[in-house]
């Protein structure tokens, strides 16, 4: 058993506390035993010392829509989907040991094919790869004529049903169902919803019944709030919503996934579709509608977290756009982990430091509250009392 005590300049734990000089972290066997002022945090005999005392230490950042196997900016996201399951596993190893080192410690998985990142998942837990600890959706749930569709379309209660059921018994965290249009796919992006009432409602039933809760990817309108009123526990990326459909979230508590890089980040759908100008067309409007509608939603009192969608590496840029839409440093640190931890229902877990909790940390070279600039500086991970190298890599 590996007992750490961690030294940390700065100390912000996620639980809405002022931010803590010179505190110290206890860790033992992957768990939190004690956190606190420094001189309050005398390292136990024998164990290893891990000095930060130059660093903003804060919890692991949680992306909660990714896709393991995905690069956009590789361009048609479905082709990638539907490659063979080697191909999509040897990416997912690159991809997430990128979201590692930029200081992703969870990440929730909102579709694969071959049910790859149940097999990811497990090949992280087993120590066999480097990556986030993965919360896996399985195959998302679409239409035949939906957006999303990969290898495999799901209409009608029975097959929706039986899509979920599938999932869950493979070993599935949570449900995902596509109930609009998307940004990436040709064509106006619709509000409308391409699933029924009774679908969607079969979708959560099915996720409710074995203990867990349906995610929809919804812009907005018609298809939003039909998600919302049948009981959804997220919605994905939200682009397009109006006052009225962010009211309907906020009166169902229903979480906002934010899912900006995607939009914004070169890395991005620029990169890939973005290169045929119709996307990119309906790239600048998606954009155009975030800056005028975001700052007014993100201070609504919805709750909100935030993902990359797949632009491995972005939870930094997500953060730093939340606070160009106006939410304060501290409020977009807290959704990049305590907020992210209770959307994806983990909180009991991690989220924040504190005893008991996981021993997932990041260590920040600058202070990200007064620069949200510095997110971009991680030197260290740690997941599970275990470190890892930052992006800035042997600086620490
Ligand atoms: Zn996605």
């Amino acid at each position: 058993m590996t007992v750490w005590a961690i030294r940390c300049g700065t100390l912000f734990d996620g639980t809405g506390a002022a931010p803590l000089r010179d505190a110290g972290i206890i860790v033992a066997d992957g768990r939190i035993t004690a956190v606190g002022r420094a001189d309050a945090t005398a390292a136990p005999p024998g164990a290893r010392t891990l000095d930060l005392s130059n660093r903003f230490v804060m919890p692991g950042l949680i992306d909660c829509h990714s896709h393991a196997s995905i690069v956009p900016g590789l361009g048609d996201q479905l082709g990638q989907l539907c490659r063979g399951p080697v191909p999509q596993a040897l990416a997912a190893t690159r991809n997430l040991r990128q979201d590692l080192a930029a200081g992703t410690t969870t990440m929730r998985i909102m579709g694969e094919e071959h049910f790859v990142d149940i097999e990811v998942r497990e090949a992280i837990e087993a120590g066999v790869i480097t990556g986030p600890r993965l919360l896996v959706a399985g195959r998302g749930l679409a239409a035949n004529n939906g957006h999303g569709r990969a290898l495999v379309g799901y209409d009608g209660v029975d097959e929706v049903r039986r899509g979920a059921r599938e999932n869950l018994r493979r070993g599935a965290n949570h449900v995902k169902i596509f109930v609009t249009g998307g940004v990436s796919s040709p064509g106006a992006m619709s509000t409308s919803s391409a699933y029924t009432r009774e679908e969607i409602r079969a979708a959560v039933e099915e996720a409710e019944r074995a203990g867990t809760y349906a995610a929809a990817h919804a812009h907005g309108g018609a298809g939003l709030r039909l998600a919302v009123q049948e009981g959804v526990g997220t919605i994905e990326h939200a682009a397009l919503a109006e006052d009225e459909d962010i009211a309907l979230m906020i009166e169902r508590r229903v979480w906002l996934i934010t899912t900006f890089a995607i939009f914004l980040h070169p890395r991005g759908i620029e990169g890939g579709d973005g290169q045929r100008p119709a996307i990119m067309e309906k790239m600048r409007w998606a954009r155009r509608v975030v800056d005028e509608n975001f700052p007014r939603h993100l201070a609504s009192g919805v709750r909100f977290a935030c993902g990359t969608d797949a632009v491995h590496g972005a939870m930094p840029f997500e953060l730093q756009t939340l606070v160009r839409l106006g939410v304060s440093p501290q409020n977009a640190l807290l959704a990049g982990t305590r907020w992210g931890a209770e959307a994806c229902r983990i909180d009991r877990d991690t989220g924040t430091l504190q005893a008991g909790k996981r021993a997932d940390l990041i260590a920040i070279d600058g202070d990200p509250l007064r620069d949200i600039a510095a997110m971009d500086r991680v030197s260290l991970v740690m997941k599970d009392g275990v470190t890892y190298d930052g992006v800035l890599g042997g600086q620490r």
